[in-house]
């Protein structure tokens, strides 16, 4: 009987050690992506910032900003087999939908490793194979030449290669986390999609629950704050400013009075702005950004602000 070769696998390579911790956004946008002279400064893609550290990339989110980070890995990486871990907040449109277009999962040779929690009630395989179904995407999940993996966290914290990684659970609708990851140089966390629980105090209350409401809204604020201590770099949900925030308690964004007030708490170094309104203009993410700083000024602190930008990157040295 002949004897079968088997074709020779290829070991993905792993990526020369950036010195230091590289932090890039692809996708900057909530909700739905934002095209149009009006945006084009901070950009109009959904949620995707790339973490290059200890070796690894780590890709934070799927959001339609993962198109342009594949094309970027396709370039650079020119045919190399590349060895990726897609960190997975949540299944909401704006975060998932950039994966039927990333140019890595249509090369046979690379590995991509989707990490993330229970797609609220479906599992998180089902809920990322449904949007790449006949109806939705010409293309099924299962058909994608590439290697890609699918692993539904049953612990919040795990390491990916030199990287330690806590995750927490989000305020807002469904099953949402947030992700601390610890690099060699410094600590990211990233929250695209989170209201404090201070929004209790601008919601009509349950006569004589005042107390327990606030309580409750003051001790979940003070968790958050503990898991964030000391971040260098945090990257939050501040999708409303004060004025339009009251009309917007309980979608599960975040104000960016409330956010400021957060970081200054945690002792954060330095905060982005996140997830921006489609609704908001660079002009509009521009005066939310004064705003932000006017208050750090005012409780005569260093955190340092900015809005987050597609296309910018940060090290952390
Ligand atoms: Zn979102
Ligand atoms: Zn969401």
């Amino acid at each position: 009987m002949p004897q079968r070769t088997m074709p020779e696998k290829k070991t993905p390579i792993i990526h020369p050690p950036a010195s230091g911790t590289r932090v890039t956004f692809w996708g900057v946008r909530g909700s739905i992506p934002t095209p149009g002279p009006t945006t084009v400064r901070y950009g109009g893609n959904t949620s995707c910032v790339e973490v290059r550290a200890g070796g690894e990339i780590l890709i934070l989110d799927a959001g339609t900003g993962l198109r342009l980070l594949g094309q970027q890995l396709a370039g650079e990486f020119n045919g190399q087999p590349l060895n990726l871990t897609l960190m997975l907040t949540h299944t909401h449109w704006d975060h998932i939908q950039g994966l039927p277009f990333f140019l890595p999962v249509y090369q046979p040779q690379n590995h991509l490793r989707i990490l993330g929690y229970e797609g609220a009630r479906h599992g998180l395989d089902n809920v990322l194979a449904s949007q790449m179904e006949s109806p939705f995407f010409p293309i099924g999940l299962k058909q994608l030449p590439a290697n890609v993996q699918i692993e539904e966290l049953k612990d919040l914290s795990f390491t990916v290669g030199e990287v330690r990684v806590k995750a927490r659970f989000a305020n807002h609708p469904g099953v949402c986390v947030g992700y601390r990851l610890f690099t060699p140089t410094g600590s990211v966390a990233f929250f695209p999609d989170n209201e404090s629980h201070a929004g209790y105090r601008h919601s009509p209350q349950t006569p004589g629950a005042e107390e327990t409401q606030q309580v409750f809204a003051q001790r979940e604020d003070r968790k958050l704050a503990d898991f964030l201590r000391g971040t260098d770099m945090l990257i939050m949900d501040a999708q409303y400013d004060r004025e339009e925030y009251p009309e917007h308690v309980h979608w599960g964004h975040g104000c960016v009075d409330d956010v400021v007030a957060l970081a200054l708490t945690a002792e954060v170094k330095r905060l982005f702005l996140f997830h921006h309104d489609p609704d908001h203009d660079d002009a509009r993410i521009d005066r939310m950004v004064a705003r932000a700083r006017e208050i750090v000024t005012e409780r005569k602190a260093t955190l340092q602000v900015e809005a987050a930008r597609e296309g910018m990157a940060v090290e952390l040295p």
